[in-house]
């Protein structure tokens, strides 16, 4: 049966004749009496589905593309493996996204290796490992990686990130490719072409192209066009002092809908933006058509993603407001108050009833901005009632904290009427198991 707004759950979500929201054919209120709450649960045919949308859409348009996974929103050992499975490749900014990448067996040479302010033995770690590529955000990097490159006697694979000052009108906070950021060499100060002519000239380092990333998320298809055609067209005069354009990367930050209001941008119409013009600038410039790798990270992982919570204390202050208490928030999602993000709801226990009032969903931790949503039409709820928020799958998990000495929630993935734990719920034991007394 559907609902109304169905698009933003998982591609298998669905109502059963208890009334329940499903997914993955698993009812919620079993897996929430099964697993407890908050429970984060992730759709595997949706996973599946998105790495399989972003293959296709992209290399039937460009055939010449790798699609890393930014594995920064959301990563463990099962979706590594996940991602393995699928043919993609993988985005890490930390030694820890690495050592998961290892772990899970992930292609290293489709292992991308992204940040600001990459560590001295983040690096070393990554060049011992044989990754893929470097992209380069630093001078201190770069000269930093040219002597560990050199000590190991390697010849590291690098991509330099460029800004080229393109607004992609989203959050400032997610914004990184405009001049003010800490992101990248910026092509208006000159950074850009000192960091070029220092790659190419560096005896340990192969530059084999250039990697820019606007921000996330961007609803918008022109900021990308934009931004292909400002830096091929930047670039072109370098070829004559030894750049060999073999890779582009136009990032990531693939827009997915959290509310009914702000659809995302189909992934073939990216595609078909990206690949236009990077083909037409190509030509027009007289490029080869480099490798493009893109690297969408919230798009594939968070429509599969649903946050389970158990509704308890309810407040209602009249003529002001009513505020309904789950039993996560802030800690296992961060987003809403750190971004001011919107999600939408449902009562996954009583789906057919029509939302009667306006509340706000508040989480259980010590501070006001804990609000998961706030002003949102929702049937009348009670102590018990199950509520599931769509499009939790990316940043979630991620940045989930142990604020309050809350326990993360478990993580477990269905398919086919059953469900597997890929992260068990932490425990108070877990909480103090790295105190030193
Ligand atoms: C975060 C990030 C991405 C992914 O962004 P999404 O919005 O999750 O797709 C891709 N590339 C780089 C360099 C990033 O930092």
């Amino acid at each position: 049966m559907p609902f109304d707004n169905i698009e933003l759950f998982p591609m298998t979500a669905g109502i059963n004749a208890a009334d329940h929201l499903t997914l993955g054919g698993c009812d919620v209120a079993d897996l929430a009496a099964e697993f407890g709450t908050p429970l984060l649960v992730y759709d595997e045919d949706t996973l599946r589905s998105m790495c399989r949308k972003f293959l296709n859409g992209f290399t039937s348009r460009y055939s010449n593309t790798m699609v890393a996974y930014a594995s920064k929103a959301f990563l463990n050992t099962a979706i590594a493996k996940l991602m393995a499975e699928e043919g993609m490749g993988m985005d890490v900014v930390s030694g820890g996204e690495l050592a998961v990448a290892i772990a899970a067996g992930m292609p290293m040479g489709k292992v991308y290796f992204h940040g600001n302010n990459k560590s001295p033995q983040e690096l070393e770690f990554a060049v011992e490992s044989g990754i893929g590529r470097i992209v380069i955000d630093s001078f201190n990097e770069l000269s930093m990686l040219d002597e560990i490159a050199g000590n190991k006697r390697v010849v590291q694979d690098v991509l330099v990130r460029l800004s080229p000052n393109v607004d992609p009108h989203t959050h400032a906070f997610t914004t990184t490719g405009i001049l003010d950021s800490k992101f990248g060499f910026a092509i208006e100060t000159g950074d850009s072409a000192r960091a070029i002519r220092q790659a190419i000239a560096a005896p340990n380092l192969n530059l084999v192209g250039v990697h820019f990333h606007l921000g996330s998320p961007i609803f918008e298809l022109k900021p990308y066009a934009d931004a292909v055609n400002t830096i091929l067209t930047y670039l072109a005069p370098f070829r004559e002092e030894g750049l060999d354009l073999q890779e582009f990367s136009p990032g990531g930050g693939f827009a997915i809908g959290y509310t009914r209001d702000q659809p995302p941008p189909e992934i073939s119409e990216y595609a078909d933006t990206i690949a236009t013009a990077l083909k037409a600038k190509c030509a027009e410039l007289g490029f080869g058509e480099p490798m493009m790798t893109i690297e969408p990270g919230r798009s594939i992982v968070g429509r599969a993603g649903v946050s389970l919570y158990t509704v308890g204390a309810i407040k209602d202050i009249p003529t002001v407001r009513k505020y309904v208490s789950v039993d996560g928030g802030m800690g296992d999602n961060i987003r809403p108050a750190l971004y001011g993000s919107q999600y939408e709801a449902v009562v996954a226990s009583r789906m057919s009833d029509a939302p009667e009032e306006v509340i706000t969903l508040a989480g259980k931790y010590c501070e006001s901005g804990d609000i998961l949503i706030r002003d949102i039409e929702m049937p009348v709820m009670e102590a018990g009632d199950l509520v599931a928020i769509p499009s939790s799958g990316a940043y979630v998990p991620a940045m989930a904290s142990n604020y309050n000495l809350n326990p993360r929630p478990a993580i477990v993935m269905v398919k086919d009427g059953s469900a597997r734990i890929i992260r068990r719920r932490e425990s108070y034991q877990d909480l103090m198991a790295m105190d030193v007394v």
